[in-house]
This record gives structure tokens, C-alpha cells and sequence, in this order.
């Protein structure tokens, strides 16, 4: 352990033998370890070595209003020294947990009014997941307790929310992951639909799917649908036109309550504060949202509820929901969150999401002309760029190849930060981009993937 100011390699060593990193490839970690992160300022970060890097992978779907504003450690700061901790616990609260759950009741869609907090996104979907069952029992319907959800979702990572998650490299088999009652349907992909059916015919196909799972598990035992409204981590998939209204309907008609995991799509990464809505037309039940809602500078989720959920619950003779965290309503995590989103009122972030974003998606949409690329797809500030063996027959490429961290690591050597999942490269840029750093971005993503095709 250094006694002094640690060097870059001391870092590198320390957390090399120290540091399980979600995710990480036993075998290349041995012997590459980690790259350390020492600085960030708006959409760049900088190495411990000094080195300047685009961040488009946006931390983690989560800088949206860009790394070191000064006015976030103020506030952050201030709430420390008022009141750094207090439970929410039954009966006490604080201003900013308080505040800020009027703040989201105020922006989110149609009658979601009440808020849970909870420590994340996984934290927040194993929440829903349960509020699911017990409003479903509040409301006299006890039998409903099946959840359905769909492949390549991604909800987190504790057990109930990687069990409603089902993407395959997830490991499924040697956790056992798979809570019983969770069932999924498919993907609601266009490019990977099955041969020969348009876009209108894949969504008609789809919803079938829905109501014939439905039908074979029992209507009266299905109690909930959880959907992210475009798929994030199963890379980006953006479902057919009319697909999410069309499946609230469904679950409108047999009472199957819809959970929107908004924990990506919210606070402005397609430039609307909430996806489901205003950008497909939909009011889900709940709505589960994390990342943006701090922009990462402090953890924080939150579930998004109905009012017509609350009443359920506190009609129940029980009368109490058995969950909580000791950092529900956390004041620092909420004071951030209110600062985060003031900031995003005042310089219109979610203004610039759509402008920048709209020229950023017609940007990578031309790397389509590569011999390699196969689709680019996504909306906005959320975009996937899909490499493929084929472009005519949309073949995969060999997984040992390792294309999209190939690309990855020639776009870093350039100065870019794309994320690699398996074949794809996905990115979710700060939100306050600038159309230079769009051309940066696309240029330098271009020569990366000309090198490694
Ligand atoms: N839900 C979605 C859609 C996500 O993409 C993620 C994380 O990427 C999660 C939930 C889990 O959130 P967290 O990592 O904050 O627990």
C-alpha cells in the first residue's frame, strides 16, 4: 500500500490485484488490467497519464449533463454539510427527498405521481417487480404473479432483475438465474426479424406472441410486463413502429400491469425526460429510472408509480409495502438529483439532446456504407452500430473475433471512448455534445472500424 501520492502505476497494481470489475474478462484483465481514470470535464475524460479521451459511452448511459460542473459539488457539498444523512423510514423524511419526488410526480407522464427511491436501476426494477405482485394481490387479484419480460433485456443486476433481464451472455445457466413465474418473449428487433416479414408484419407477430404467452400461462396469473422502451444494453433495439402501444393495450385488457425501465431512456437521452410517452405514446404503470436522474454524480433510482397503484396499496388492509433501503431518499443522492435536473431545465440539455442527437443519429447512419457495418439503429443520443459478417444475409460475425472490442480499442488509441458488446459498438454520449464533437465522434468511429475490418 503507498504511504505517498499513488503514481499511475501504483493505481494500475492496486486495483490489478485487488478489483473485481463488473464484467471483465478474466483472461485479457490478467494481462491488460485496467485503464485509469483520473479526470472529467464535460464530454472528455483524461487518463492518469494525461491522456484525452471522447467519453460516448457517457459513463455509463449516465453523464448526461456532462462531468465536472462545479455547481453539482456545490449543492452536493451544501447538503453534506446540512444534513448528510437522514432516513426515510415510515414516518420522517428530508427537503430534497421531498422535493424532488414532487419534481418527477411534476414531469413524468399521466397519473405516476407517487415515488419510491431506491439505491439504482437493479434496486428499482427488484422493487417493481415486487410492487408488481403486491398491488396485483391489493387489487383482489392474488393468482397474479407471473411476470413477463423479453430477450435481450437488460434490468440490472441483483437477483430478481437479473432474472427478468435474459440476454445471453448473462450466464443464465451457471447462475441458475430464473426466478420461477418469469417468462420471456422475443426481442423486438426489425434486423433481426424472422425472413421475409416487414416491420408491420414483425410487430403484428410480435403482439400474437404477447397474447398467445398470456394465454398459456393463464391470464389470471400474469401480473406484470416489464419493458425497456428501446432495449439498451441488448443493443439498442428500437421495437417496431406502434409495438408499445399496441402491447399496453394488451395489458390493458387483461389487467397486467406495464413497468417502463426508463433507467436509459429517461432524463433526456432521447430528448425527452421520459421515452415512454413522448416518444411512443404510452403511460406504463411504473416507471423505473436511475443513471440520468443524477447525471452519475451520486447513485440514486427510483420507481414511478401510479396513483391508481398508491390507492390499491393503501386500501389493502395491511397497509404497508415491506420495502425500503436505508438509502431511500438518500438527501445528498436527492439534492443532486434536483440540481441535475434544474440544470437541465436552465440550459435546455433535453433541447440540445434532440438537436445534436438528431445530427449525431444522420452521422453514424452513414457508417452504414462501410463493407462491415450492417445496421446503425437507435434514436437520438442512444445509438448501436451492428458489424456483421454479411451485409446481405445479416450473418454474425465469429465471437472469438471480438470485433466491437477490436474497434473499441482502435477508436481509444484515437482518442474515442466506444463501448464493445460482443459484435456491436454501442454509444450514449453526454448530452450537452456539441455538432463538432459529432463529426469527431464519426470520423474517428469510421477509421477505427476501417482499421479492425
Ligand atoms: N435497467 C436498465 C435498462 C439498465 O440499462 C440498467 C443498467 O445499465 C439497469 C436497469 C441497472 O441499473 P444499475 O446499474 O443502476 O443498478
Amino acid at each position: 500500500f503507498p504511504r505517498n501520492t499513488p503514481s499511475p502505476a501504483d493505481i494500475w497494481q492496486m486495483d490489478h490485484d485487488h478489483v473485481l470489475h463488473p464484467w471483465a474478462n478474466f483472461g485479457p484483465f490478467e494481462e491488460k488490467g485496467a485503464l485509469v481514470i483520473a479526470r472529467g470535464e464535460g464530454c472528455h475524460l483524461w487518463d492518469a497519464e494525461g491522456r484525452r479521451y471522447f467519453d460516448a459511452i457517457g459513463g455509463m448511459w449516465c453523464t448526461n449533463i456532462g462531468q465536472g460542473r462545479k455547481e453539482m459539488a456545490d449543492a452536493i457539498a451544501a447538503q453534506v454539510e446540512r444534513l448528510a444523512f437522514s432516513n426515510t423510514f415510515v414516518d420522517t423524511t428530508n427537503e430534497p427527498s421531498a422535493m424532488l419526488a414532487a419534481k418527477l410526480a411534476e414531469l413524468a407522464p399521466g397519473d405516476l405521481n407517487r415515488v419510491h427511491f431506491t439505491t439504482g436501476g437493479s434496486t428499482a426494477v427488484d422493487t417493481a417487480y415486487r410492487m408488481v405482485q403486491y398491488c396485483q394481490h391489493c387489487m383482489g387479484r392474488p393468482e397474479k404473479t407471473q411476470i413477463i419480460a423479453r430477450n435481450m433485456s437488460y434490468h440490472g443486476s441483483t437477483y430478481i432483475s437479473q432474472s427478468v433481464g435474459k440476454r445471453p451472455g448473462d450466464r443464465v445457466e451457471q447462475f441458475r438465474y430464473k426466478l420461477d413465474g418469469i417468462h420471456h418473449i422475443s426481442a423486438p428487433n426489425p434486423y433481426r426479424a424472422p425472413e421475409g416479414m416487414d416491420e408491420a408484419a414483425f410487430c403484428d407477430w410480435l403482439v400474437a406472441e404477447f397474447e398467445a404467452k398470456i394465454a398459456e400461462i393463464g391470464p389470471d396469473r400474469v401480473g406484470g410486463f416489464f419493458a425497456e422502451p428501446i432495449q439498451a444494453s441488448g443493443g439498442v433495439i428500437v421495437p417496431p413502429e406502434g409495438y408499445l402501444r399496441r402491447m399496453r393495450e394488451v395489458c390493458d385488457r387483461h389487467d397486467i400491469l406495464f413497468v417502463a425501465d426508463e433507467v436509459v431512456t429517461a432524463f433526456g437521452r432521447i430528448g425527452h425526460w421520459f421515452a415512454s410517452e413522448s416518444e411512443f405514446g404510452i403511460v406504463p404503470d411504473i416507471i423505473t429510472c436511475a443513471k440520468g436522474l443524477t447525471s452519475g454524480y451520486i447513485p440514486l433510482g427510483a420507481l414511478i408509480f401510479s396513483d391508481r397503484i398508491w390507492e390499491a396499496m393503501a386500501a389493502d388492509g395491511g397497509r404497508w409495502f415491506t420495502s425500503g433501503f436505508t438509502y431511500s431518499g438518500h438527501p445528498v443522492a436527492c439534492a443532486a438529483g434536483l440540481k441535475n435536473i434544474e440544470i437541465m431545465e436552465r440550459e435546455d440539455i433535453l433541447g440540445n439532446a434532440a438537436r445534436v442527437g438528431a445530427l449525431f443519429e444522420a452521422r453514424m447512419k452513414r457508417l452504414e456504407a462501410l463493407p462491415m457495418v450492417g445496421q446503425v439503429r437507435g434514436r437520438k443520443l442512444m445509438i448501436c452500430v451492428e458489424n456483421v459478417a454479411d451485409k446481405e444475409t445479416r450473418a454474425l460475425l465469429p465471437e472469438d473475433l471480438d470485433v466491437g472490442t477490436r474497434i473499441a480499442d482502435a477508436a481509444e488509441a484515437m482518442g474515442l471512448m466506444v463501448r464493445p458488446m460482443g459484435h456491436l459498438n454501442v454509444m450514449s454520449p453526454p448530452l450537452t455534445l456539441t455538432a463538432g464533437d459529432v463529426e469527431f465522434v464519426g470520423d474517428t468511429l469510421e477509421r477505427a472500424i476501417r482499421q479492425v475490418a
